[in-house]
This record gives C-alpha cells, structure tokens and sequence, in this order.
C-alpha cells in the first residue's frame, strides 16, 4: 500500500530538478510506534488491541494526523496515511509535516464507557510521542469529537495542565473550532464552485456519494443546498439509488437511525451493491469512505465526468489511469479533503492565541486557502499538461524539498 502511494512521489519528482537527499528522506516513515492496548471490559474481562502512531515526517513542523478505529487498520494503511497527509499539509502549505493513528478494533461493538477507556487508554500509551509541537492527532474514521474530547482530558490529567492544542476536532465547550465539524466536505465544496465552470458542472448536476459518515454527510447538505442532484449514496450497510434525486433530510434521518438503506422502497428508492454504485449515471462521483473503493476492475464503469476524493486514497494508480485515459478529471485527496486538516490548523491556532474566531471567519479563511492552493494546483497542470494529482505533489513536493534544504545538510531529523 505504501509501495503504491510512493509511485506518486516518484511521478512528482520527475517534474521537480530534485536532490537526491530529499527522495532519501521522504520514501520512508521517520517512526512508528506499535502498542497493545489493554482495557477492562464492562463484563470485567479485559481485552487487548493493537494501535500504531506514525510521525511520517516533520520537516515542514509538528505531524498531524487523525486517529482510525477500524478493525481492518494495519500498520501499513496508517504509514500510507501519514505519507498522505505529509503531502496534504505541504499542499496546504500548513507548518505541519504529517502523522497518523490508528486502534484495529470495531467500535460498534463496544459500549460507550468501553470506547472511553479505549480512548483513554491510547493517549496514556502515546502520551510521549504526541503534543502540541510534536504531533497532533484528529478524528478520522469511526473517531468523533467527543473521542477528541476525552483524549484531549487524559492528556491534560497527564501532563497536569490544560492542553488544548494537543489535539483538534475537539467539541466546542473544550476549545474547539466551530466549522471543524463539516470542513472536509466544506473545503471540497469550495473547490468544487471554484472550479465548477472548468470543469463542465452545471445548476442541477446529478451527484453520486459512496459513504455516509461525516465527509459524505456533509458533502450531501452542502451540495444540494447549491442545486446539486444526489442521485445515490451509500454506507457500509448498502447502496441506494433515485434517478429522480434523494431527499437530504430524509437521508439524514435515515442514517441517523442506522442506515441509509432503510429508505429503499419508498419514494422510487431502489438498493444497488457497492460496485453497481460506482457505475450510476452522474456528474460527479464522490467516495467518502475508505481507500481502494475505485479499483481496476470497476473504473471503466464510472460514468461522471469529476471525481472528488474526499476519502483518502479511494482510487488506486491502475484505476487512476483508466480514468485519465477516460477524460475523467479527479479532485485529488491531497486537496479535496484539505478542508479538515486546514481547520484543524485553524483550531489549534485559537487554542494557542485564546481566541476564538467567529464561524464567518473560518468559513472566509477556508475558503480563500482552498482557492488559493486550488488555482495554484489548476495552472500547474494545465502548465505541465499533467492530472491535478500530478500537479498536487509536484506542488507540495516543491515545498517540501524547499525545506528538507533550508534545514542543511547535515542533519538528520528535526526533533
Ligand atoms: P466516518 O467514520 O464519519 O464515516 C465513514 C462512512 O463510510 C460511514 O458512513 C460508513 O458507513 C461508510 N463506509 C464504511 N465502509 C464502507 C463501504 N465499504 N462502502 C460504503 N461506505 C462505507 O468517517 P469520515 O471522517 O467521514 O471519513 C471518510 C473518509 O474521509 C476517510 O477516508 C477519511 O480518512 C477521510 N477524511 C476524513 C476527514 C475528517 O475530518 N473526518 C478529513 C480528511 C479525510
């Protein structure tokens, strides 16, 4: 998996006159570490789990990176995770490098005071590696801000003192940042209204959104309140279909029940399996869930015209080229889903000032970085005749290699 992402970089540098230093540093994780977590169950067993912390690389700052509760997270998907978010940082031009958590359990199968001690637990075992100048974790899949919220406490019971700024996607009432909530579907919105005209997005474009968590949620509300159409989504459960388009409130309330499947037979509400969604009729293909969900073998089926990577890595380098060679324009991850990271930067900014922004401000600031770093990535592409993924890393590549340089020769890391 790693293998695959670092073909992006290889791909990057050979559009960027590179020292050979800077490949050296950046073509491995600079550390990972592997606990076992061990907490009580609420029956009085007691149950281990094994969680990583990557720090991929911190030349450009502190790594910052979300924590997955998965049961299929494996060392490789969090360093693949945190290669990416090394690149998204730098596409952002954020004072981050990137890093990544992850706990390989089911959350659905605790109860919440299990998740708690879970939680809590993760923070006592990587207490040494994260902090507010060192690493600086997030909420990623199956991980919310009220997880944030108890780790952000055991951390300040830890360390005796309150420590906002060692972790973002906090609630509001613990220093959070309002607009943290839906920023990764919010940056890859902007970009989209930015970009709309170049690339062929009309008043009423039909939308196709695979997962419905917190980027596909919010993706869904952000585009149909601009006109879009959701004619599709779907959740680990199942896939549901309207050609007619979907109501979004009454997507909301489904998930919020369970699912959003349960809507299937009402309304023209058909149910589709999860390749069959890749492969509706639209304009624009979102994949909100996880990596890989755009392969070889269903790319020749995608029938939008844009794909918006609000997942991280959700479409392989093989299907990458079959959708090139298709015409189909991809938003790449590293830009698409900028938003959150971008806020977080903006969360952990307010808890180092004391003071907190208006939601205007951070919807105008977010606003203006996504334009800023999308316009950029637009013209280099169009400069160099390459993907907007192509563009995306030489971009972040270029400043990456500017400060592996400016750090001098003779070191070796950073902190
Ligand atoms: P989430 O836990 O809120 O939601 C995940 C959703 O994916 C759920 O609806 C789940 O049912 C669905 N899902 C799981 N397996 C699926 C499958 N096989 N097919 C269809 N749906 C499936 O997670 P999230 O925070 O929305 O993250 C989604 C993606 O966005 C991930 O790749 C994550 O790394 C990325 N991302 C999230 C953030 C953030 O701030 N939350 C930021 C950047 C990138």
């Amino acid at each position: 998996m790693l293998d695959q992402a670092l073909t992006r970089l290889d791909e990057a540098a050979r559009h960027l006159n590179l020292d050979a230093d800077v490949l050296e540093k950046l073509k491995y994780p600079r550390e990972t570490t592997k606990v076992r977590l061990m907490i009580r169950m609420d029956d009085g067993s007691r149950k281990s789990f094994m969680a990583w912390r990557c720090r991929y690389d911190d030349t450009r700052g502190p790594t910052k990176g979300g924590i997955r509760f998965h049961p299929d997270s494996t060392i490789e998907e969090v360093e693949t995770l945190a290669f990416w978010m090394t690149f998204k940082c730098a596409v952002m031009n954020l004072p981050y490098g990137g890093g990544k958590g992850a706990v390989q359990v089911d959350p659905h199968t605790l109860s919440k005071a299990e998740m708690e001690r879970l939680s809590r637990a993760y923070v006592q075992a990587f207490s040494k590696i994260i902090g507010p100048d060192r690493d600086i974790p997030a909420p990623d899949v199956y991980t919310n801000s009220m997880i944030m919220g108890w780790m952000a406490d055991e951390y300040a019971s830890i360390v005796g003192e309150a420590t906002p700024a060692v972790i973002t996607g906090k609630p509001i009432a613990l220093g959070g940042s309002l607009g943290r909530e839906d920023a990764t579907a919010r940056g890859g919105f902007y970009l989209v209204q930015r970009l709309a005209k170049e690339l062929g997005l009309e008043a009423g474009a039909r939308v196709v959104i695979q997962g419905f968590g917190n980027a596909g949620q919010h993706i869904a509300r952000l585009l149909a309140s601009d006109g879009y159409k959701i004619v599709a989504v779907s959740d680990s459960k199942g896939a549901i279909h309207s050609p007619t388009g979907l109501d979004i409130e009454k997507l909301l309330a489904a998930k919020k029940q369970g699912s959003v499947t349960s809507l299937a037979g009402s309304d023209g509400i058909s149910t589709l399996s999860a390749d069959d969604l890749i492969s509706v009729d639209c304009d624009l293909l979102v994949p909100a869930a996880l990596e890989d969900m755009i392969h070889k073998d269903n790319a020749a089926g995608v029938k939008a015209s844009v794909v918006l990577e609000l997942a991280n890595g959700p479409v392989t380098p093989e299907a990458d080229e079959i959708l090139a060679s298709r015409n189909i324009v991809v938003l790449p991850d590293i830009l698409a889903n900028a938003g959150g990271v971008t806020v977080s930067y903006f969360e952990w900014v307010q808890n180092r000032q004391g003071y907190y922004w208006p939601v205007e401000d951070v919807h105008a600031r977010l606003k203006s970085m996504m334009e800023r770093e999308g316009d950029a990535i637009w013209a280099l592409a169009q400069e160099k005749g390459i993907s907007l993924r192509s563009a995306a890393y030489v971009h972040a590549l270029s400043r990456l290699a500017g400060a592996i340089e400016a750090h001098g020769t003779q070191q070796f890391f950073t902190t």
